[in-house]
């Protein structure tokens, strides 16, 4: 198939010679050949030499690369892609171990596959498109992902319904690509979790909070802990396995609470030292006693989805972490997050040291966390870096 030719303005190839992974609307001189959302494109320079093949797309991201050599975007490249991703989640132990079956073995533009996430549970790889290319490529990327998984894979589940373009109109699109098990229990670092991949947030789990859900553990012992925006719990299972004295996990979704208590029992039947409640986070922070946790996590969803949303989104972080400030009890640990991408690392420090000032306590930083390997950042492409997190020492 002869694919569109999309000429670069003089001077518009710079970041592209970089390795950075988008052409933006504003940098094409003109195009050569009939263009679909989707399609593949070749990027060539105002001399017309080769620099890139993409995704075509509409919007102010008009091409994500996919390659920057000169070659086919056919079911080997998609083998050869897949197999590097493994390779590197072999390298990174997370994959193929018996205590972990649980990771991200592609992240998008950190494994040089724009618009692209699978994430592996156990049998299951469930697939999910941002763009619409990746879309029209489902098919070829599921056979390649048999290929190079062999036999550990019995089920793809395509989940791309709330992550497409919203103006590609392209229906309703979940559903199994392999298999179909009703099974969906994964393991992450030797502690089980049911898999809501039908109905679940993302791709239904959390697996960028794997080594920070770690390392929470190494702090549970003998702790009072208050999981706030728990999801699935994961933070909560980890803190029963580190020795908790008692956990209470906190969502205003009753099916969340629903499945920490379902994940809690997998892993810890009858033990009850757990307990779960269906609240709003702020609502539960103003109410409880003061005192009454001496670990706090506090995991909300993004605050800022588009920059234009920042200020209110600070001004959350800090409100939020206040909270946490005046209640949790002397000696107490707090581990808290941001998962926006909006947000970097020093704004969101700055919105938590605003509110332990406003507290008026002691503050330490015991750690400065980020998203694990398996959510890999491209150095080109620093919008990839989204995940961060304090621990922080509350005297
Ligand atoms: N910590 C989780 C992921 C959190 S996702 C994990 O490790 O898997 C964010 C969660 O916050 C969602 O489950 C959502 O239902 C919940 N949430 C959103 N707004 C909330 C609010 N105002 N109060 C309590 N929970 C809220």
């Amino acid at each position: 198939m002869l694919l569109a030719n999309v000429y670069l303005k003089r001077g518009k190839d710079e970041s592209l010679r970089r390795f950075h992974p988008w052409v933006f609307s504003g940098a094409i001189h003109h195009i050569d050949g009939q263009v679909q959302e989707g399609d593949l494109v070749r990027v060539l320079t105002a001399d017309g030499s080769f620099i890139a093949v993409g995704h075509w797309q509409i919007g102010t991201i008009a091409v994500r690369v996919l390659s920057f050599e000169d070659e086919p975007v056919d079911s080997l490249f998609w083998q050869r892609r897949l197999q590097a991703a493994l390779q590197v989640r072999r390298c990174m132990g997370v994959a193929d171990t018996p205590q972990n079956d649980t990771y991200r073995l592609v992240h998008g533009e950190g494994d040089h596959l724009p618009g692209l996430v699978i994430d592996i549970y156990g049998p299951t790889a469930v697939v999910q498109a941002h763009s619409v290319g990746m879309h029209v490529c489902r098919h070829l990327i599921a056979e390649a992902l048999q290929q190079v998984m062999g036999e550990r894979l019995h089920n793809i589940f395509y989940k791309s319904e709330t992550t497409l373009p919203f103006k590609a109109d392209l229906g309703q699109e979940n559903g199994f690509l392999l298999g179909g098990d009703a099974e969906d229990v994964a393991m992450e670092n030797g502690l089980r979790f049911h898999i809501d991949w039908l109905r679940g947030q993302k791709t239904g789990f959390f697996v960028d909070q794997r080594d920070n859900r770690s390392l929470l553990e190494h702090y549970s012992k003998k702790r009072a802990v208050l999981n706030m925006f728990c999801y699935t719990g994961g933070f909560s299972v980890y803190a029963m396995r580190g020795g908790a004295r008692l956990v209470h996990s906190v969502d205003s979704s009753a099916k969340a609470v629903e499945l920490v208590n379902a994940n809690v029992e997998l892993n810890f039947p009858g033990d009850a030292r757990h307990h779960a409640y269906t609240e709003d986070a702020f609502k539960f922070l103003s109410q409880m006693q003061q005192d009454a946790y001496d670990l706090m996590i506090l995991d909300p969803p993004a605050f800022a989805k588009h920059k234009d949303a920042l200020r209110n989104a600070l001004k959350g972080y800090t409100r939020l972490n206040a909270r946490a400030f005046e209640k949790i009890a002397p000696g107490g640990i707090l581990f808290t997050f941001s998962c926006s991408q909006a947000v970097n690392k020093d704004q969101f420090r700055m919105a938590v040291f605003t509110a332990a000032a406003q507290s008026g306590r002691r503050v330490r930083i015991l750690h400065q966390l980020h998203q694990p390997a398996d959510h890999p950042i491209n150095i080109y492409h620093p919008e990839g870096e989204y995940l961060k997190g304090l621990v922080l020492y509350v005297e």
